[in-house]
């Protein structure tokens, strides 16, 4: 689990993501399954919101770890767009 301070912290794992493309599918709101598509592992990324801070965290080896990986990166960014939609609803 890792605290989603600045995009800066995250620089490096959106790149990554930029250039894996892994797709990203919608469990629910702050729930993510991300796949690499070339090696068609998939993790699961959960989005959290406490105390007015936010949070993520990934199943794979790096995210168990507390790392920034592609995928959550890749999540954060998806579940950043739902949350934009939603609000403008
Ligand atoms: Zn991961």
């Amino acid at each position: 689990m890792i605290q989603l301070t600045t995009a800066a912290k995250l620089e490096n794992a959106i790149a990554k993501a930029r250039t894996v493309k892994p797709r990203v599918r919608v469990n629910y709101f702050g729930s993510y399954t991300v796949e690499n598509k070339q090696t068609g592992a998939t993790y699961t990324v959960t989005c959290e919101k406490r105390d007015g801070k936010r949070f993520a965290s990934c199943t794979c080896r790096a995210g168990e770890l507390g790392r920034a990986c592609y995928h959550l990166a890749a999540a954060v960014a998806a579940h950043i767009q739902l949350a934009t939609e939603q609000a403008s609803h």
